[in-house]
């Protein structure tokens, strides 16, 4: 059986007064659309500060408090609040509150549903994502597919600079990353970092990371041995993608994390495939890179259909506090669906710089804290 969460809301909706009476609200009047009382979430004495939309789409609203804005207008928000007044006596935004995970299990049992699988698909009524979901489509198909069997034999894995920088040939071979070395190829002299679809057996996208440093005159990455490039052009960028690939409308990784993600309904987001190989080393595969510090809607609807209730947020520790900047925001657009932990790094350091022992005890707890709560 497969429940989405608008399932979920539609049956609570139907059991309005179940689950009123277990949170032993019992003052309120009824009319043809709504039922209205003093706001269980937050408390109060205003007799019609809380409308709870029974008859008419399930929405609520508080109005002396606008609880709703803090839980998610849905009816699961609200039963998330429930549980956060009742669990944690919550009655100010900076009280503890319960995650939007127990609020689903605590429906789940309460309702006595078989959960196989929540997926947190979008609606089908939420016409701007629906859209979206066309227009990424659309593109997807536009993108000659290239399977993986073919890539692995045109690359030289493993890719001997990533060696150097501490990575292990298991972990390299095991996503694919080798060199480049045709030259007639716009990967030539790049680290080819391959993006697969979901099924993990066609990619659909690839980065390619210069072999060469940073030239002191040009501040580009071309070989040392040959003059500066005349102009600025992209060829010599430290990072380079394959044509038609968009980074924001995708997410590294999600082909090995999918299924992790699921079972232990957290998810780790980092800024870059070298994040998740070094994760991926220290046993850790629920890991997606969102390919920079910028996180995209199509990623986010990309996330939604994992079925994660956690997010873990690590972004580069950077001395400019750009990573830090992006965790903010990424905790912005995500904390009214999920349960969010930002992991802060030392200045100028990202997880791939961490060895696994550090990793083992800086971000294994972590998990384990989040696992508890799902189990
Ligand atoms: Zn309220
Ligand atoms: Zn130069």
């Amino acid at each position: 059986m497969s429940v989405n969460l608008n399932y979920l809301n539609k049956q609570i909706t139907k059991n309005w007064q179940q689950f009123l009476r277990h949170f032993e609200v019992e003052e309120y009047k009824e009319n043809s659309k709504m039922i209205a009382g003093v706001c269980p979430v937050h408390g109060g004495d205003n007799p019609t500060a809380f409308n709870w939309y029974v008859h008419k789409g399930g929405g609520w609203k508080c109005y002396t408090h606008a609880c709703e804005k803090h839980f998610y207008s849905t009816p699961l928000g609200l039963v998330r609040g429930l549980l956060s007044r009742q669990k944690h006596d919550w009655n100010h935004e900076e009280d503890n509150s319960s995650s939007l995970g127990e609020a689903i299990y605590f429906t789940l049992s309460f309702l006595k549903i078989n959960n196989k699988k929540i997926s947190s698909q979008p609606k089908n009524n939420d016409k701007k994502n629906f859209a979206l979901h066309e227009k990424q489509h659309k593109e997807k198909n536009m993108i000659k597919k290239i399977e993986r069997s073919f890539i692995r034999q045109s690359l030289q894995i493993p890719a001997d600079y990533y060696l150097k920088r501490g990575y292990s040939a298991k972990i390299l071979d095991k996503f694919d990353v080798g060199l480049c070395c045709n030259s007639q190829k716009p990967m030539y002299n790049r680290v080819v970092v391959p993006i697969y679809e979901d099924s993990g057996q066609y990619a659909i996208g690839f980065s390619g990371r210069s072999i060469f440093e940073k030239c002191n005159l040009c501040n580009s990455y071309h070989n040392p041995k040959g003059a500066c490039p005349s102009e600025k052009n992209g060829k010599t960028a430290k990072w380079i993608h394959s044509y038609g690939f968009k980074t924001q409308n995708n997410l590294y990784n999600i082909w090995n994390a999918a299924d992790e993600i699921y079972q232990t309904k957290t998810a780790i987001l980092v800024e870059g495939p070298g994040d998740v190989w070094r994760l991926a080393e220290a046993d850790i595969h629920n890991s997606l890179a969102i390919l920079g510090t910028n996180f995209g809607k199509q990623q986010r609807i990309l996330l939604d259909g994992l079925g994660a209730y956690s997010l873990l947020i690590i972004m580069d520790g950077d001395v400019n506090g750009v990573g830090r900047k992006a965790a903010q925001r990424i905790k912005k657009q995500c904390e009214k669906a999920y349960e969010i932990t930002i992991v802060e790094m030392d200045d100028h350091k990202d997880v791939g710089d961490l060895t696994v022992e550090q990793i083992n005890k800086k971000i294994k707890p972590l998990l384990k804290i989040e696992e508890k709560k799902y189990r």
